[in-house]
């Protein structure tokens, strides 16, 4: 399998090539030059395989259409590393849990994507993440330093990914005060001597200034060998196919049924990885793209325009982890919907897009195919949607849910349909976001055993001011 470019780049590499970058050096997404084909019998034996052998052995298989350059036994091994039990909660590692009967077995199901270390999706892929990177770079003899940017989820899922890894130091850059107590105590109260916490005197716009500047000083970032994990990272999005997988064959019997997925969204990683499983032949009837106030995408699959916002068009919500201006991930998708032209994609996202800050593809023959062929459906929820939802969630299954999932569940009705069972991938556990669930039930969120006094902990983070010169120092300090 070789790895391409949506901008048009068609230089064959490899996935390890891949791993530990970016973006291509045209500007565009990698993608796989084609979508291996998963025939019925393929199917049905995956239904076996995680029946009896687990998702870590669904993982390897998955995986392994895709990666070619790490041998089998080593793949396999570094699966079964990742997805255990006891990192995860539970054998099956994403239980299905059932929320609402519907007509003919169109039943509303919840996946759970969040019992990993840090109660959020972005575990699934970040702790295969994290395995990948220790093989990859012990065995090119190198070292990484990722440094980042992060209001929450993603800051917090790369450091329990990488925490211990040999040949890796993570930088992660917060605005101060900002974060939840919550998510600020899963964070700065790790010990690990790889693990680097810098709180900036700033807003999150300030610590993307700063990754920014650091990674555009060539000179530093070569000899720190600067790199990040953002959700663009393919290998993230294609740890993210499997569970879409794992979500069908628990929720079927046979291949023949279909089934819907309705995805809590903001820079379209997760839900493109629904479109790469359904691209392979998983038998997905919908993919509902579930936004907040931040309705990017929605206006998109409304209306085929993309109109990236500003950041006094960015509305803070109280599901933040979906609060952006622009969908990261996005143009993996319009590369395929617009068969797969190079040329045009990079004419939409890197032209259009940076004189206009939009694109118009609402007149494209193309642009009904989102639907149509390609299963894609939206909605948008707000702040009252969520508490609503929490409550009647609450109150009629005794299920508590936190405000991301509470996205998914609303919009997820406006699409449910006889016959089909409609997943809605949980992205979060209540608890990360308690003062919402909080005002919507006028009770606390249950907390896993594990974070008990997690706030009372030691800390281990340093404050500096919003200058990337400063930050330099101190990754140059760290690394003497
Ligand atoms: C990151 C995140 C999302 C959005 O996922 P994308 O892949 O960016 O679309 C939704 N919910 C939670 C809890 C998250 O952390």
């Amino acid at each position: 399998m070789n790895y391409l470019s949506t901008r048009g780049d068609k230089t064959p590499r490899k996935f390890c090539e891949i791993l530990l970058e970016g973006l291509a050096p045209d500007g565009g997404l990698y993608l796989p030059e084609a979508y291996p084909q998963v025939d019925d019998a393929t199917l049905t034996r995956w239904r076996k395989v995680y029946r009896d052998q687990g998702y870590a052995e669904l993982a390897f298989e998955i995986l392994s259409l895709y990666i070619d350059d790490i041998a089998a036994d080593d793949l396999r091994a570094i699966c079964q590393k990742t997805y255990t039990a006891e990192v995860f909660g539970t054998g099956e590692i994403v239980p299905l849990r059932h929320l609402e009967d519907g007509k003919d077995g169109g039943g509303l199901w919840l996946e759970a994507l969040s019992n990993g270390p840090t109660l959020a999706f972005k575990d699934m892929a970040m702790q295969l993440l994290g395995n990948l990177f220790e093989y990859e770079l012990a065995r090119r003899g190198e070292t990484l330093n990722i440094l980042g940017a992060t209001s929450g989820d993603t800051g917090s899922a790369a450091e329990y990914a990488m925490r211990g890894k040999q040949g890796v130091r993570v930088f992660m850059t917060s605005p101060k005060g900002r974060m939840s107590p919550f998510q600020q105590a899963q964070m700065f109260s790790l010990m690990d001597a790889n693990i680097f916490n810098i709180a900036i005197e700033g807003v999150f716009d300030d610590c993307q200034d700063i990754v920014k500047a650091v990674s555009n000083d060539l000179a530093f970032k070569r000899q720190y060998k600067i790199g990040t994990v953002n959700s663009i990272n393919w290998a993230r999005l294609l740890a993210q196919v499997v569970y879409y997988f794992a979500g069908y064959l628990q929720a079927t019997t046979a291949n023949a049924e279909k089934v819907s997925f309705t995805v809590p969204s903001g820079n379209f990683g997760n839900v493109c990885a629904g479109h790469v499983a359904r691209m392979m032949g998983l038998p997905i009837d919908q993919l509902v793209v579930a936004t907040n106030e931040n309705d990017v995408l929605d206006e998109f699959f409304r209306t085929g325009v993309y109109r990236v916002r500003g950041s006094a068009d960015t509305h803070e919500t109280s599901s933040p982890s979906m609060d952006i201006s622009k969908a990261s991930n996005f143009e993996r998708f319009v590369f395929d919907l617009l068969g797969r032209d190079g040329a045009r994609t990079r004419d939409l996202f890197g032209a259009q897009l940076s004189t206009q800050g939009k694109f118009d593809l609402g007149t494209d023959p193309a642009f009904q195919d989102a639907a149509t062929r390609y299963g894609f459906k939206s909605g948008k929820s707000t702040h009252a949607d969520r508490l609503a939802t929490i409550k009647d969630t609450y109150d009629r299954h005794g299920v508590m849910i936190d405000t991301h999932t509470a996205d998914g569940v609303k919009v997820a009705q406006a699409y449910r349909r006889p016959g089909v069972p409609m997943i809605v991938l949980e992205t979060a556990l209540p608890i990360k976001f308690a003062a919402t669930v909080q005002e919507a039930l006028g009770i606390e969120p249950e907390r896993p055993p594990k974070f008990i006094g997690i706030e009372d902990l030691p800390r281990r983070v340093i404050d500096l001011p919003a200058d990337a010169a400063a930050v330099q120092a101190f990754i140059a300090k760290s690394c003497a």
